[in-house]
């Protein structure tokens, strides 16, 4: 078994054999054929086990072959762009990764930037108890794929420096540590902002350690006809 089937784009093919990845994990072997044939995934795996790669190779190389998606902003009048240099503007990524701790929004945001290498989509990272300003400035040089904390990006959100509307492949990662962070109530929060593509008109993937009832309750409400997969 390799990378190769079903064909991955040709750059992250390259980016994946620069990471010294040579063989998939068996996640990785069974998400990526159901993510790049356009399904829903609830997938049960633990830390360690490649799941960042699951989800990131079959969602980056569809983003690669796309191209730039050019999304519409408001049309600026000249009190808005007057405005506008003071408040500056939204991000609209294409791929949203929520996770539940600074260190896995990190490590995720570590690998996206590794399989994006040269290529046009610019990874970010988000996480609360940092400075947000700091943040705010750097997702504003381009963002095209978020991995954020819940809190953090409804806090971002709130203050509409975040767009949700190009939303094409949101990932839930550790959704049952999540849970049990106490994070439902933002998760929800971001699901079901106005701006996010419904969902048939978005992919979600789930992935969990376990599936107990409130993470079966969740896939039920954020997933449209999944596969499930456990490994
Ligand atoms: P994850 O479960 O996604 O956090 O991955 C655990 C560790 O395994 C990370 O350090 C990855 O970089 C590494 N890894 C993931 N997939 C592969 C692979 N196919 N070959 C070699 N290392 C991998």
């Amino acid at each position: 078994t390799s990378f190769t089937s079903p064909p991955l784009d040709d750059l992250l093919l390259e980016n994946v054999k620069l990471a010294r990845f040579t063989k998939p994990t068996p996640v990785q072997k069974y998400s990526v054929p159901i993510i790049a044939a356009g399904r829903d995934l609830m997938a049960c795996a633990q830390t360690g086990s490649g799941k960042t790669g699951g989800f990131l190779f079959p969602t980056l190389s569809e983003s690669f072959k796309n191209g730039p998606r050019p999304v519409e902003t408001p049309q600026d009048n000249q009190m808005n762009s007057f405005v506008s240099q003071f408040t500056s503007s939204k991000v609209y990524p294409s791929i949203l990764i929520l996770a539940p701790t600074r260190e896995l929004v990190s490590q995720i945001f570590d690998e996206a930037k590794k399989f994006c290498y040269r290529s046009w989509m610019r990874p970010c990272v988000v996480y609360g108890g940092s400075d947000i300003s700091s943040q705010i400035k750097n997702i504003q040089r381009g963002c095209d794929i978020l991995a954020a904390t819940p809190g953090r990006l409804n806090d971002l959100l709130e203050r509409g420096r975040v767009s949700l509307k190009a939303i094409k492949y949101l990932v839930l990662d550790e959704a049952d540590r999540m849970l049990d962070m106490g994070f439902e109530p933002q998760i929800r929060s971001i699901v079901e902002q106005n701006d996010m593509p419904g969902v048939n008109d978005r992919t979600t993937l789930m992935f969990s350690a376990t599936f107990p009832k409130d993470i079966q309750v969740l896939a039920r409400d954020f997933l449209k006809d999944y596969i499930f997969l456990s490994v």
